[in-house]
């Protein structure tokens, strides 16, 4: 199943065709993404009616746009890692993004004017389904409702001054496009083997795959719930890989007139416009 938000509203795809959930239901099921997440086998069934918008002709929000938290990795792709410079972290290295940066698939990332250094990372994000507490890896992705793709755009000044600050460096508004589909696990050729793709106004700049993360959607999940309890509709960037623009000679950077775009085959692809604040 493939499930958007249209204007705050729920939507199933069917064939390229967006049904409102809540009308097709006859109002039994809610239009709310966030309060749907529970309801999600009832949507399977609905008819799609013959005035359906095509997904072209609509503007999508983030599938899931009011986590209670968005966790994520740092340092879990090697090639990442060595660009870096840096050692792998012995455990999972986690860090937050205030649900204030989310923003839709299609959505502009608003530079603020006095900030040089923003940097691309294309992610998986996997969408936690039901409340998870110390569950083992094996369980792990019992627990994942489905994936998007996600940008973790990042402020290297602010991520690496003196006392390092990456949490705000990743949390300005706007610096967490995800979408435009909420893609359940069922749909996943390979849930632990997706390729990763990000383009800077058509360069390829990263290509990866999700087989190489370090520490695995199912090691973070249990790591995690072991910690923290995960709550359903909570967003894991699991971290990018290889080629972003900090590491780059020359370095490389997003200012206004900047096109990202951000592909996962068989998810879905976001291309985001970077404009000045
Ligand atoms: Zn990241």
């Amino acid at each position: 199943m493939r499930l958007a938000n249209v204007e705050g509203r729920a939507a199933l795809v069917v064939d390229g065709r967006l049904v409102d959930v809540e009308r097709a239901s006859g109002g039994k099921l809610p239009s709310d993404p966030m309060a749907l997440l529970s309801r999600l086998p009832e949507v399977a069934n609905l008819n799609v009616p013959d005035d359906a918008p095509s997904v072209d002709d609509v503007t999508f929000g983030p599938p899931i746009p009011r986590p209670s938290k968005i966790l994520a990795a740092g340092g879990n792709y090697q090639d990442h890692l060595d660009e870096e410079g840096a050692e792998a972290p012995g455990e999972p290295n986690l860090f937050a993004k205030f649900p204030n940066a989310l923003c839709g698939p299609h959505d502009e990332i608003r530079i603020p004017g006095d900030r040089k250094q923003v940097d691309w990372e294309a992610e998986l994000v996997v969408v936690i389904g039901r409340q998870a507490k110390a569950v083992s890896e094996a369980d792990a992705w019992d627990y994942v409702v489905g994936v998007t793709c996600g940008q973790d755009i990042s402020d290297r000044e602010e991520q690496f001054r003196d006392f390092e600050q990456w949490t705000v460096a990743k949390s300005i508004d706007t610096y967490a496009p995800t979408g435009p589909f909420l893609v359940t696990t069922d749909e996943l050729d390979d849930r632990d083997r997706m390729p990763l793709l990000c383009y800077l106004n058509d360069d390829e700049v990263q290509n990866g795959s999700t087989a190489k993360l370090i520490y695995s959607v199912s090691t973070l999940i249990s790591w995690t719930s072991h910690r923290c309890t995960l709550e359903p509709g909570d967003l894991f960037f699991t971290g990018t890989p290889g080629g972003v623009g900090f590491t780059r000679d020359p370095q490389r950077f997003l200012g206004p007139g900047d096109i990202v775009k951000t592909e996962i085959p068989g998810v879905g692809t976001m291309e985001n416009p970077c404009v000045a604040a």
